[in-house]
């Protein structure tokens, strides 16, 4: 890292904690962070309140609230480069999964019939309203890095931090989940799909042979391929790859069904159905992009819309 010390703000959108556990979960190299840097604001580490001047802005989570945009907008005014730095911050995450139900379903689930609140009444105060969509934060303030992963993994947030604090491009390559997963894609006469608890799966063979959807191929390697070189299929949790993302042909849907059909004796049409039916899984970190929601294959606005009428609708109730 830099001999110069910089300074460093994080926060906090609507998210789940976990991007600024990984930060600070960076072993013997946050050593080298913190000698590299001054960490101002920093909701897990100082109780600085405001947002001093500094060189290097971290946000992660996605818009949901009044205090997420105040945030992001004081973030944004404060640091000279504003880094994205998690899958809700970059594509909504897993706070846009939340977009698959509408705000009233949201606070009766957590509060009113949820056996471990007391009250069992939404706050009407003390707590942010939430708005009626969860929005990346590229679409309310300007972002000059991305880093997707949920969370990233350590090299990748090491490589970010340095690359910025050397004045370089960071390296950072544009591969899927498949690149370091150690399975072998081999062709078989599988011909039903399976949920991930049926079965045992083979070690050595890609879960798609074995007629389990992953989502590595369509999934950008920010996290070297951490759950299906672990027994686990991929889903999806960095958000999906640039080819996806940039090629309006192209959609994690058609993509993998097109694959396991190629690897499998599953037909495509019964892939795409299951796909289909299954898509508010497969799509949960991605569906609050414009990128993903613009898709022509896929019904994503139709959800969002739908819950933006069934607002509507319980606001004039
Ligand atoms: S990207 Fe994942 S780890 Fe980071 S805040 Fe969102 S849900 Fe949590
Ligand atoms: S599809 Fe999944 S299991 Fe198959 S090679 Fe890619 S990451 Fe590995
Ligand atoms: S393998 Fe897939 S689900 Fe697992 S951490 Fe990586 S991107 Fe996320």
């Amino acid at each position: 890292m830099g001999a110069e010390k910089a300074t460093l703000n994080t926060d906090w959108l609507s998210a789940c904690g976990g991007c600024h556990v990984a930060l600070v979960d960076l072993h013997e190299k946050i050593l080298d962070v913190i000698g590299a840097v001054n960490i101002q604001h920093c909701p897990v580490l100082t109780d600085i309140k405001g947002y001093p001047k500094a060189d290097i802005g971290i946000l992660t989570g996605a818009v949901r609230n009044e205090h997420d945009r105040h945030a992001a907008e004081a973030m944004r005014a404060s640091c000279d480069v504003v880094i994205a730095f998690g899958t809700c911050a970059v594509y909504g995450g897993l706070t846009g999964a939340s977009l698959a139900h509408c705000r009233e379903e949201i606070l009766d689930r957590v509060y009113v019939n949820n056996k471990t609140t007391l009250t069992h009444e939404a706050p009407t105060s003390q707590v942010a309203l939430l708005e009626k969509l969860v929005t990346p934060i590229d679409e309310v303030i300007d972002v000059d890095l991305y880093l997707p992963g949920c969370p990233p993994h350590a090299s990748f947030i090491f490589e970010a931090l340095s690359s910025l604090l050397e004045k370089r491009p960071p390296e950072a390559s544009d591969r899927s989940v498949c690149a370091r997963c150690r399975r072998k894609m081999v062709k078989t006469d599988v011909s039903a799909i399976k949920a991930n608890h049926e079965g045992m799966p083979d070690a050595e063979t890609c879960f798609l042979s074995q007629g389990y959807v992953c989502l590595g191929s369509v999934t950008l390697d920010r996290c070297h391929s951490a759950c299906t070189n672990q027994g686990i299929p991929c889903t999806g949790c960095a958000g999906p790859t640039l080819q996806v993302l940039t090629e309006p042909t192209h959609d994690l849907r058609t993509e993998v069904s097109e694959r396991m059909s190629k690897l499998t004796a599953i037909p495509y049409a019964d892939l795409m159905a299951a796909m289909e039916r299954a898509a508010k899984t497969h799509y949960a970190y991605a569906m609050a992009t414009k990128m993903i929601g613009d898709k022509p294959t896929f019904l994503i606005n139709k959800w969002i819309e739908d819950v933006e009428a069934e607002d509507e609708s319980n606001d004039h109730h």
